[in-house]
């Protein structure tokens, strides 16, 4: 635990660049970094994290080595548009623990955006909230990162153990970027990654399957319809073939700890559909993307293994095809009593006065990368958003604020800290 005052030296600290903080974040999110998009903002991450004198990292993710990786989810874009950056601070004389400080700088699509009250990309600040595609999820989380680091310093302090400030890609569909840097042998005694969760911790989550199904059919002239397939029709029967292993999948949640008192745990989405050739052709294909989800300690290959059967033995009389298409994660849990999860339950005591409340989240992290292969305890602790992956998402002002105090003191907690003044 950090006496009184070297606490109150950060949170001021925070407090005194917090501004900037949001000024930052506000031009991090005015980079419309969507999968594959996202150089420009690595490019101000890179420079921003160069400038606090860190050694840095700038590398390819690679589909050779991570596809040998059984976490590996296969991507459908080019590689070459695909970069990770990390920035790694040396300690002058190392004694404590180290971290890794890791977000994602991938946002998911806006959707219309004529349906945004505003633009996605233009990070307004009204009435406490943040707004932008992104602002939640999880640029202020990057930025609370970079400035919860900052705050030792300006507040006389060094971090006494190494510390990996990472903003990695692909967190959105597959994993990938976090899977690199672990592979690039980036490890640490604890992980903290502030994704958009409500101030408090993660506990458990789902392991997340992506993959696209075809469906064919007989086409044919409209007029003799009856002597076709209608393979977009078939394709609403495989869809509720789906739906039924989803609810067969949601009714055994009482024997998944931590997810027995979630509603509805286990979600398939269908999230992109396509189909046919002609308004009056009977469709002889339809293709729909679907993400799957999964309990912890079920494995990607076992889930999907029913997922294929059920698509086998489906109820359409369709031919049925389906491959995987990102995501072949597996979910996982923070088992409870870690001394990382105790210092951060310190940390947010101090900062916001009441204890750290943990919870299960039906959604993918990647904490399960550092978890499962890296054997890493993993804290999964944000702000306050709301509408992420929606319109008009925002994160609430105050709370990063917090978060980043709350972090800036786990840091010097957990790593130590020596005068430098
Ligand atoms: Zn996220």
């Amino acid at each position: 635990m950090l006496n009184p005052e070297i606490t109150r030296r950060i949170s001021d600290a925070v407090d005194t660049a917090f501004d900037r903080q949001l000024n930052f974040t506000a031009e991090l999110v005015r980079h419309p970094s969507l999968r594959a998009e996202e150089a420009s903002a690595q490019d101000l991450m890179f420079a921003e994290l160069e400038s606090r004198g860190l050694i840095m990292d700038r590398w390819q993710l690679d589909e050779e080595t991570l596809s040998a990786h059984v976490g590996y989810g296969p991507t459908t874009v080019a590689f070459e548009d695909l970069t990770n950056v990390v920035g790694t601070y040396t300690p002058p004389a190392s004694h404590g623990r180290s971290l890794i400080l890791n977000g994602h700088i991938d946002v998911v699509p806006t959707g219309p955006e004529d349906t945004w009250s505003r633009s996605p990309w233009d990070a307004e600040i009204k009435d406490g909230w943040m707004y932008g595609r992104g602002s939640g999820d999880m640029k202020a989380g990057l930025a609370a990162n970079l400035f919860a680091f900052d705050a030792l310093r300006a507040a006389g302090l060094a971090p006494a153990a190494s510390i990996h400030l990472q903003s990695v890609v692909e967190e959105e569909c597959t994993g990938n970027g976090s899977l690199a840097a672990l592979q690039r042998g980036y490890t640490a005694d604890a992980v903290v990654i502030p994704e958009p969760e409500e101030n408090m911790l993660v506990r458990a989550n789902v392991g997340v399957i992506w993959f696209k199904v075809r469906v064919s059919g007989q086409p044919t002239h409209v007029r003799e319809m009856a002597t076709g397939f209608n393979a977009i029709d078939a394709a609403y029967t495989v869809m509720g073939d789906l739906r039924e292993l989803q609810d067969t999948w949601n009714a055994d949640q009482g024997s998944h700890r931590y997810f027995e008192d979630l509603d509805h745990p286990i979600n398939f989405n269908i999230g992109m559909i396509s189909g046919g050739d002609w308004p009056s052709s009977v469709p002889s294909w339809c293709e729909f993307d679907v993400r799957a989800a999964l309990y912890p300690g079920v494995t990607a290959a076992d889930a999907w293994a029913q997922i294929e059967d059920c698509l086998q033995t489906s109820s359409s009389g369709a031919e049925v095809s389906a491959v995987r298409s990102g995501f072949f994660s597996e979910g996982y849990v923070l088992e409870e009593g870690s001394d990382a999860e105790g210092v951060l339950a310190s940390s947010h005591q101090q900062v916001f006065g009441s204890a750290l409340e943990s919870f299960t989240t039906p959604g993918y992290l990647d904490g399960r990368v550092f978890t499962l292969y890296g054997g890493i305890p993993t804290l999964v602790y944000g702000p306050v958003s709301e509408a992420i992956h929606g319109f008009d998402e925002r994160v609430h002002i105050e709370s990063v604020r917090k978060v980043t105090r709350t972090i800036a003191l786990f840091i010097a907690d957990w790593c130590g800290v020596t005068e430098t003044t």
